[in-house]
This record gives structure tokens, sequence and C-alpha cells, in this order.
């Protein structure tokens, strides 16, 4: 990518200059010119000259004679003797004694280089610095007036002169509703006249909100690349500075070098780092940089005219902090959201990415997106590049399917820890704990396929998993699903306390997992039959993990911890009778995981499916009821 730094030099410069200009005219300037005066005789020539009555002003000082001839035109020096006699004969040549002979030399000179000039200079600099400090506060009201840090405030955005990275629609996968969207503006920036014929107006501001990773940064480029516009970006947290009104002049910069190359795209990323809602009030102990910083870019916003051809696309996951100012029409009133990707935009952004890599004809990009259920392009992108690592590091020319299974597992659970030590009876309780997940899973309806189950530890410190993997695109769960889901979460402990009848630390992840669950359900999906279609909980962070607050009294949040205990305890009690009603199942498939480490899908159902015949779960315990969460 073509990029100039913009960079001038700061106002620091100037210091350093000035400071050299001063040193060299006080210790070098000056005593020169004096000394260019002086000349040095020997003292016969002083004699001589005293005696010819020549000599004009003289000095004499403690190791030596200054003096000058008659129209003092020139000053001489010369060494001090035992001369007897030597003042009655000065007198008598008519010399005048004075007693500033060198700092009379050029009084006019020497008060011009040693006051003036450098007062001068002063003023100068203050003069610059204040107009640095006033435009890079965004305002006349200057709190420290000529302080010492306005050279900083430069901007160092960086200009992309062109999106010479050559991203164009095609690259980004999946996102089809996000691309369309944003077609219109490619469209705006080819012919901006044609609109301003019509009177139509452009957004000025594009926000793309969505989870990390989901390629906001990619669109904004290829709008760009699309145009064939250049593209200037900037990432929220670089404006905010150590200095208070360099974000400001940052802002106003960049938009300044936008301006002069429009058509062209502005892409702010993260901008919730700078666009944060304000405090109110908050005179004291905000933070002014970042205000300031915020309340420049509005103004910037406001001030350039419509169809300026400057489109600014701005990027966040957390689009509920923004400020609302932010939002407001005339600003970033278009909002594209960027969602993660479903299962046919993983499958195209795996195929997107494998077209960089080398790799085998058996990939089967449908079964691998099923596997990454809930990964963004960016983990995608990473499963490809990791599935070519690996079969760099064991010699193959090609990456292989089994390389992305790898992969995917080593995006989900950390590397293999070969070296890991377990005891033959961690390994055996192990065996147990996952067979009891994949077992209950495979016991009830509605639950997705086994695909993996594994018993070799990860450094992410799993010491097993199984994986379950969704026949196709899920977007809508039933009650009953999500209640098998909790049981199947139960299973690993249920199996321990069926096989050993005592329990182990191995379950937490399954305990956290199964109460958020649980929770959900009776909180957010109306699932609890005691409340009903009643929002207990509000979702806060919808792209960052999905933290909910609660919003209902405490006698409520009582009742629902209740709701949530015998909701998980249920499922673990059905788990624990699914197991003890097929125990020899689960003897028979743990043993053989304990043997060989790892199974797939098709052995486990192989061995269950043997006779004797598996006993599911009753029929008459189903109840039906919709839930809109997403796939997971
Ligand atoms: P964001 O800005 O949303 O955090 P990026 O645009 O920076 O995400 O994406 C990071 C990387 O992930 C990209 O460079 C690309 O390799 C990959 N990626 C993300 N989304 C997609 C997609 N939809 N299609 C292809 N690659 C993608
Ligand atoms: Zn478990």
């Amino acid at each position: 990518m073509e990029e100039v730094n913009n960079n001038r030099k700061p106002l620091i410069t100037f210091w350093v200059i000035a400071l050299i200009v001063l040193f060299v005219l006080n210790f070098v300037a000056v005593p020169f010119m004096n000394n260019r005066r002086i000349e040095q005789v020997d003292y016969g020539t002083f004699m001589e000259m005293t005696e010819n009555k020549q000599i004009g002003s003289v000095q004499i000082q403690e190791n030596k004679i200054l003096f000058t001839n008659k129209d003092e035109s020139q000053i001489y020096e010369t060494g001090l003797m035992p001369d007897e006699g030597l003042t009655e004969r000065l007198y008598e040549s008519g010399a005048h004694f004075s007693s500033q002979i060198v700092e009379q030399a050029s009084p006019f000179v020497e008060f011009l280089v040693s006051w003036v000039i450098p007062i001068v200079l002063f003023m100068g600099i203050g003069y610059l610095m204040r107009r640095q400090m006033t435009k890079a506060m965004g305002s006349d009201s200057m709190m420290f007036g000529g302080g010492g840090l306005g050279g900083f405030g430069r901007s160092n955005a960086k200009v992309y002169v062109k999106s010479s990275d050559g991203i164009r629609f095609d690259d980004v996968a999946g996102e089809e509703e996000a691309k369309q969207n944003l077609s219109e503006i490619v469209t705006y920036l080819h012919d901006p006249s044609k609109y301003r014929e019509i009177g139509a107006k452009m957004p000025k501001g594009v926000l793309l909100v969505g989870p990390p990773g989901t390629g906001k940064t990619m669109l904004a480029k290829a709008v760009a690349g699309e145009a064939n516009v250049p593209f200037f970006s900037m990432s929220g947290s670089e404006f905010v500075e150590m200095f208070v009104g360099m974000g400001a002049s940052k802002v106003r910069d960049l938009f300044r070098q936008a301006k002069e190359k429009a058509p062209c795209i502005v892409f702010i990323d993260e901008i919730d780092a700078i666009g944060q809602k304000r405090a109110a009030g908050s005179q004291f102990g905000g933070n002014d940089e970042r205000e300031q910083t915020l309340n420049q870019l509005l103004t910037e916003m406001d001030g350039f005219e419509d169809n300026a051809g400057v489109i600014i696309l701005a990027a966040t996951n957390r689009p509920e902090s923004l400020d609302p100012a932010l939002t407001r029409p005339g600003r970033f009133d278009r909002r594209v959201p960027v969602e993660l990707p479903d299962l046919k935009g993983r499958e195209d952004i795996l195929k997107v990415h494998a077209k960089n890599i080398k790799i085998g004809q058996d990939v089967n990009f449908n079964k691998i997106a099923r596997m990454a259920a809930g990964a963004s392009g960016a983990e995608l992108a990473n499963i490809v590049n990791e599935a070519a690592l690996r079969a760099v590091r064991d010699g193959r020319p090609f990456a292989t399917e089994a390389d992305m299974e790898e992969s995917i597992e080593t995006v989900i659970a950390g590397y293999q820890k070969k070296n890991a030590i377990l005891t033959d009876k961690e390994k055996l309780v192990v065996s147990y704990h996952e067979v009891g997940h994949a077992l209950v899973a495979a016991l009830q309806d509605g639950t997705a396929p086994v695909q993996k189950i594994t018993i070799i530890p990860r450094t992410s410190g799993a010491l097993g998993y199984t994986m379950q993997v969704d026949k196709g695109q899920k977007n809508l769960y039933t009650k009953q699903e999500l209640l098998s889901e909790i049981a199947t979460l139960t299973g690993g402990r249920a199996a321990e306390e069926v096989e050993f009848g005592r329990i182990t630390t191995g379950a937490s992840n399954d305990i956290e997992k199964a109460t958020k669950l649980a929770r959900q359900m009776i909180t957010q999906y109306g699932m609890a039959d005691e409340f009903g279609m009643v929002a207990l909980e509000t979702v806060t962070n919808q792209y960052l993990g999905g933290d909910a607050s609660l919003a209902c009294s405490p006698e409520t949040q009582t009742k629902i911890d209740e709701q949530v205990v015998n909701l998980v305890e249920q499922q673990h009690r059905k788990a624990i009778d699914l197991l003890k009603a097929n125990k020899s199942k689960l003897d028979e498939i743990a043993k053989y995981l304990y043997e060989k480490e790892t199974i797939t899908g098709e052995e486990f159902m192989e061995i269950l499916n043997k006779k004797p015949e598996f006993i599911t779960e009753k029929e008459d315990t189903k109840t039906e009821a919709l839930s809109d969460i997403p796939e997971e």
C-alpha cells in the first residue's frame, strides 16, 4: 500500500533552532564583534602612541591596558607593565581616562544582538505556538498561553493515497446485505454530480456495526476500491493522545486532507474510542482529550457540504456506547450491520481464503464451515492459515481436510499438549466424562450429531472434548432443544457420578455454560412458566460476549436464581437417568475412547447402534417453545 506519511516538522524544531541561534549570538557573535575591534599590540607601540599623543581613551585594567586611537575607531590592547609615571604621561598626552572602553565599543549592535533579536525571536515563536495551540484546541479559549507542547499536535494521519490493497467487494465473502447497502455509496462516489443535480443527499457518515473480525475494515476498503477513490484510514484510538488538543488537531488535519482529495473515503476504525457517550456535566475529571476530539469530529462533519464527496465510514462493535450526537441526522445516520457469517457465508469465506493456499481436492468446505459455527471471518481466515502451516510442518505439499479440522480445534481449544501427563485413572475419568456428553447428546432428539470425541489435552486447559456439529444453518431453537443442550452439558459430570460415584473439577466449564443457558432461557427467551414473556434481563453488549443486566426487583431475582437451579438440576437428573439406562454402552464407548484417545462420530454411532438397543428419553417429557437465539 502506498502510504504517504504526511508528517510536518513539529514546532519543536523551532525551539532547537532558537536555542542554537541564541547560543551563537551570545557566546560567539558578541565576543567576536568585540574582539574584532581589539587589536593586540606590544607595550612599545603603546608607549610610542602615548609619546605621539595618538591615544584617545585609555583604561588600565588589572593585567592589561585597553586604549583607542584619537578618533576612537580602533581599540588596542596591551599587557600591563610596571611603568613609573605612566598615568602622568598619558595625562600629558591628552588621553581620556575611560572605564568602559569595551562596553562602549558598540553599544547599539550589542544591544541589538543580545536583547532585541532574542526577544523578537521568542515573541515570534510564542506567536506561532499560540496559533498552533488555538488551532489544536478548536477554539480560541487559550488555557495555557504559549505552553511548550503545541508542536506535537500536527496530524500523523496516514494518507492512503489509493486503496492499492486492491480489495473489492468480491474479496469480502458473505455479508451480502452490507455490500448491497454500501454499493449505493460506490455509485455516488463514481459521480457525485449526478446526485447533486437531482438534489439527493448522500449520508455523510455510515456506521458499520458488528462483532470484531467480521470484515468491517475490509468492507470500507472495498468501497474505496470499487469506487477507485483515495482511502484515508485512522483508528479511533490513534486520535486519543497524551496531550489535550492533539486528537482534535489530528481530526482537523485528516478532514483537511480528505477535502483536498475528494471524492474519497475516510475510515475511522474503533470509533467508540473517541465517540463514547460524553459524561453529563463533566467539567472536572472528564476525559477532556476525548471529548475535544469528539467535538472536533462533530464540527468537521457538520462543516462540510452534503455533497462534498467525502464519505466517512466508521466501524464499531459497541454501537450502544456511542454518543447520540454522533448518530444524529447529518452525521452517522446510516447504520450497516456486519454480522457473524452464517453457514453459507462461512463456506464462502473459507473458499476465498483457501484460494491463497495450496489445498487438497478432498476438502469439504461445507463440513468445515459447519464445524466452525460461530466463527468470525477473521477466525476463518486464521483457520485456513493454520491448516497451511500444519501442512508445511508435516511436510505435505498442500493442506488437507484433516489439516483444516485440526486447525479448527486449535482455534477452538488451543494446540495439542503433547507432553501433558495424565495418570491412567485421570484418563479414564476424562474418557467417561466425554462419552457422557456424547451419549446424552445422542440419546436425545434435537441435538447436533457428535462429530468427534477426544481425550488429548489442549493448551487451553481442556483435558478432552466432544465436538458436535449441526447439519445446517440453525437460527431458531426450541425450548426442548435448549433443554437437551443443558442435559448434554451436564452429561460429563453425570457420567462421572454414574461410573465412579464421585465428582471432579473437570466439569467447571460445562457448569458455567449450562448455567448461562438456563438463565437466558428464563430471563431473555421467556421460557419459564412462572414469568412468561417478560424480559427480565437486557443484553447490553451484543457484539462482545453479550453481557446482560438485570431489569427486575430483588425478589424476582431470587426467584430467577431458584428457577435456574431447578432447571439445570432437572436436566442433570435426566442425564443421569439416560446414562444409567445405557450403562453398558457408556462403559463400552468409554473403554474404546480410553484406548484410542480420539474417535470419530461415525465410530461412536457404530458402537451405539450395535445390539443391544439403547434407550432414549421418554417422549412425553417434551415441550415445545420457540426461541430466537442465533446458532451456536
Ligand atoms: P473488522 O474490521 O470487522 O474487525 P477486518 O475487516 O479487519 O475485521 O477483518 C480481519 C480479517 O479477517 C480480514 O483481513 C480478512 O482476512 C478476514 N475476514 C473478515 N471478514 C471477512 C469476509 N467477510 N470475507 C473474507 N475475509 C474476511
Ligand atoms: Zn465436559
